[in-house]
Order: C-alpha cells, then sequence, then structure tokens
C-alpha cells in the first residue's frame, strides 16, 4: 500500500511525505478511497491507528475542490484537546493548500473565534458546547457546509453532548457527507450513526 495509490493531488501527498508517513495505516488504507468516493463512514478505530488523517486527506481534498467563501466542512470534536489535535494535523496536511481554519472552543472568550469567522474559513473544528453557543449569536453560516465529522463520537455522548449534537444537525444543511469516529461500538453509538449517517461503509481496525 501507498499513499499515492489515493486520488489526492500532490499538495497533500507532498506534504504526507514531509511528515515521514511512509505508507497508510490499516484504517486509512480502508477509509480513505471510500471517503474520497463520497460515501458516509461509520469508522471504529482508537486513537493511535491514524484516524485523523483517515478522515482529514478527503476532507481537505474534498473542500480544496468545493466552491464558497463560507465554512464547507464542520468536524466536531468532544474537548479542546482533541480539536487543537486535529487543528495540527489540518496545519501540517494543509500546509500547501491555502486553506483557512478556526477551532472553536470554550475556556476562552470568544472573541478571536467570531473575529477569525468573520475574516472567513473553510473548515470548523469545534467542541459543540462552543459551536452552540457562537452558532445561536449568529455568528456561523452554515448553508454551505458539506462535510461533517463526528470525532470519538463514543466519547461525546459520555460527556452528555447528543441533545447538542442533535440540535447541530437541524442547523446543517441534510444533503452532505457524514463521517463518524467511534473508539467502541454501543447501542448508543449505533443509534447515533442511524441518525446522522446514511448508507454508511463501516471501516473497523
Ligand atoms: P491518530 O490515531 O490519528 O491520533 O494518530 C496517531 C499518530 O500516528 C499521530 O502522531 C500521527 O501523526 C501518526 N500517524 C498517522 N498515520 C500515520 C502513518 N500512515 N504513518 C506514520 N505515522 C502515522
Amino acid at each position: 500500500p501507498s499513499f499515492d495509490n489515493f486520488k489526492l493531488n500532490n499538495q497533500l501527498l507532498n506534504a504526507v511525505k514531509e511528515m515521514g508517513y511512509e505508507k497508510p495505516s490499516p484504517i486509512q488504507e480502508k477509509a480513505i478511497p471510500l471517503a474520497l468516493a463520497g460515501h458516509d463512514i461509520l469508522g471504529i478505530a482508537q486513537t493511535g491507528t491514524g484516524k485523523t488523517a483517515a478522515y482529514v486527506l478527503p476532507l481537505l481534498f474534498k473542500v480544496k475542490y468545493a466552491q464558497g467563501h463560507h465554512p464547507r466542512a464542520l468536524i466536531m470534536a468532544p474537548t479542546r484537546e482533541l480539536v487543537m489535535q486535529i487543528e495540527e494535523a489540518i496545519k501540517e496536511f494543509g500546509k500547501y493548500t491555502d486553506l483557512r481554519y478556526v477551532c472553536l472552543y470554550g475556556g476562552l472568550g470568544p472573541k478571536p473565534q467570531i473575529e477569525k469567522l468573520q475574516e472567513g474559513v473553510d473548515i470548523i473544528i469545534a467542541t459543540p458546547g462552543r459551536f452552540s453557543d457562537l452558532y445561536q449569536k449568529g455568528e456561523i453560516y452554515t448553508r454551505d457546509i458539506k462535510t461533517m465529522v463526528l470525532d470519538e463520537a463514543d466519547k461525546m455522548l459520555d460527556m452528555g453532548f447528543l441533545p447538542q449534537i442533535k440540535a447541530i444537525l437541524e442547523v446543517i444543511p441534510v444533503k452532505r457527507q457524514n463521517l463518524l469516529f467511534s473508539a467502541t461500538f454501543s447501542q448508543r453509538v449505533e443509534n447515533l450513526s442511524y441518525d446522522f449517517l446514511e448508507f454508511p461503509e463501516r471501516v473497523e481496525v
């Protein structure tokens, strides 16, 4: 297996090489072609498997070629720490693109986040709480979002974010690609995937 076999572009492939990745991990091998083909994905994979790159690379590729000035991808994660790790991956893999992104999380004032939203972003990485706050304040334009990711979905459910996630799904266009990653598969994760995913491909490592 090789990253060159994926239908990504040179900007992304060069960034992957510079990170020293020699070959795709099993979750990347399975998920990247399916995500690039536009499928919804239910990914059961723990941290350390390379799950972040498995969705970030197809997402960056898709956002790059999608039209528009407003946010086109939304990644939700349970904690500020995970949001920041995802931002780091987007920064590294996106270094040869001009994609703009913002992290929305609590624990600090929203002003810098609002300013960044107003300057314009392509990708939002957010915890459900802060996303909901800023959406209710009218600071987030959601109508161009075409890709949505729920990372560590089991942890989001454990933390009680289900009502917020459901409310957010109400304000995102119905026609979109959805990717759900969870370290574990439980009845609650299954219920969430039933609400969130359409004819998903299940990938597991
Ligand atoms: P993750 O499971 O996404 O949290 O990734 C765990 C770690 O594995 C991160 O430090 C990644 O940079 C690294 N990683 C992900 N995919 C690969 C790969 N194909 N080759 C080498 N390292 C990788």
